[in-house]
């Protein structure tokens, strides 16, 4: 840990936490004032070799070990997460923005998905098809994929990294994971954790460096048989198509745009007062964030009203700060996005009722903003917006609505409002997306399945799928001799 109480930033290969063997480094930022927080070693083509032979040679001997003494492991990290709780959620917040009490959420939640597949790796079940003769029978065993190639991005520094490693380590598959560099402390004090929980050595291995470079050396390496890549679509089709090259299973978990359909009969302050809360959550920087409103006519002007009010009340400012709402964006890039998302909404004809702008100049803080009468054919209805900015607009019928939701490519989460049971089933079969959510936001669950359809990506994460994510499938026939 340093002297401000960010954590110290190191590789963690082969058991070894260590600075890279060439010493290139890079800084790392804190959003909040543009301070430099520590500086990142990047891992060299020897560490990226040492990475890849420690996770091979490991592969054996975790996925031999019981799955009860695996389930321990886990156990044990849950809980060191819990216990780290206040330091890991301090520095993420730090490097990535959010709010502190989002960050201890997300460490609290990244231990709920440890236990939960502690758990799950002792029911990595097959089952037994009855045999075409009397002394005969047919076996399907669910066996451990090998050493995936894990690429997670800043948004959600502890989630993301631990969804993808505890899944893996439950199927008994060993890791080498490249995280953000714009977040990484999280990520190494997860490493620290599942060293101390009592992971041995070499099963799990944190590196960092150019994200390209990284992943072009890491993809093909014939010690790698599975990706799990989270990020933007184009990089995901990117890693894909490599992937695809050299015949590796791979999990995509890409963008998203989520339309929000509120209709008449729903209560609009219920809904405003759930939705104001998981569009400002991490600043608006999360895949399945709600991000296109289509609110029917009668409860167009009450809802728009509402949004704004409750947006102008959030207190914007540095997440570590006692009753902050939401903190900066987490980088320069998503400044200039919003800015640009603003700027072209307002030339086709947006109402901008509150925000449009760059708080202060020194940190990312951009203002909740909310633009009423948002044409289809403006930018930030077909891109993915990734920040606080909020587009609504109207609608009449319902088959005009789920066209409208659906005409994009994205497919990662839809959500509705209404309080017709009738209504609310049609849209669960309607919209095309992996996640719908009926009068709730709460789709991402360590029990559930998570994950796109479309160019969202493809393969999911959480529940019993996470874990098949991890798995090859081999059928036994057995023939009494
Ligand atoms: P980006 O497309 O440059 O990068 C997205 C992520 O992929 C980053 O973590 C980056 O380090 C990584 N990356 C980039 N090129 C890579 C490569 N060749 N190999 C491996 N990793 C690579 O965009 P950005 O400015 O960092 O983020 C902006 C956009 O990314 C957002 O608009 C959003 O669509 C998307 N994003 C999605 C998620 C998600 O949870 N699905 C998370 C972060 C960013």
């Amino acid at each position: 840990m340093s002297a401000n109480g960010y954590e110290k930033l190191e590789l963690f290969i082969d058991g070894e936490f260590r600075q890279g063997s060439e010493g290139k480094t890079e800084d790392v930022v804190n959003p909040a004032d543009e301070s430099v927080l520590g500086e990142l070693p990047h891992a060299s083509k020897t560490d990226l070799d040492e990475a890849l032979a420690a996770a091979d040679r490991m592969f054996p001997v975790w996925r031999d070990t019981p799955a009860v003494q695996r389930a321990q492991v886990l156990n044990r990290a849950g809980q060191l997460m819990r216990e780290r709780m206040d330091s890991i959620a301090r520095t993420m917040t730090m490097e990535q923005g959010k709010v502190l009490n989002e960050a201890r959420l997300e460490v609290g939640v990244s231990a709920e998905i440890c236990e939960w597949y502690a758990g799950e790796s002792m029911r990595a079940y097959g089952r037994i098809i009855p045999g075409r003769t009397a002394n005969s029978r047919g076996m399907v065993l669910k066996e451990p994929v090998g050493p995936v190639a894990a690429l997670t991005p800043w948004n959600f520094p502890a989630y993301t990294p631990m969804r993808k490693i505890s899944a893996a380590l439950a199927a008994g598959c060993s890791v080498v994971i490249k995280a953000s560099e714009e977040t990484p402390g999280t990520c190494v004090a997860i490493a620290r954790v599942f060293q101390d929980a009592g992971l041995p050595d070499g099963v799990l291995n944190l590196v960092f460096g150019v994200p390209a470079e990284v992943s072009e050396y890491l993809i093909p390496h014939p010690a790698i048989r599975k990706i799990s890549f989270t990020g933007s679509v184009p990089v995901g089709k990117l890693l894909s198509s490599m992937a695809g090259e050299h015949m590796k299973r791979a999990t995509m978990e890409l963008g998203g745009h989520s339309p929000v359909i509120v209709f008449d009969d729903a209560d609009t302050e219920k809904v405003v007062k759930m939705v104001i809360g998981g569009k400002f959550r991490n600043a608006g920087q999360v895949c399945i964030s709600p991000t296109r409103f289509y609110v029917q006519e009668n409860k167009y002007g009450e809802f728009v009203n509402r949004f704004t009010e409750m947006a102008e009340a959030m207190n914007v400012t540095n997440g570590l700060e006692e009753g902050a709402d939401m903190g900066p964006l987490a980088n320069p890039r998503r400044l200039d996005a919003m800015s640009g998302f603003v700027a072209d909404a307002r030339e086709h004809g947006a109402d901008v009722r509150t925000g449009g702008e760059r708080i202060g100049n020194q940190g990312f803080f951009f203002q909740p903003t909310v633009m009423a009468d948002v044409p289809e054919d403006a930018r930030i209805m077909n891109e993915e917006p990734f920040g606080p900015v909020v587009p609504v607009t109207t609608f009449k019928e319902f088959d005009e609505v789920i066209e409208r939701a659906n005409k994009l490519e994205f497919g990662l989460a839809s959500y509705a409002f209404t309080s017709d049971d009738n209504k609310a089933t049609a849209l669960a079969n309607k919209l095309e997306s992996g996640m719908v959510g009926v009068n709730s936001l709460a789709i991402s669950l360590p029990e559930a399945p998570f994950g796109g359809i479309k160019d969202s990506g493809h393969g999911s994460e959480g529940g019993i799928e996470g874990l098949e994510a991890y798995q090859n499938t081999k059928f036994v026939q057995h023939w009494a001799a």
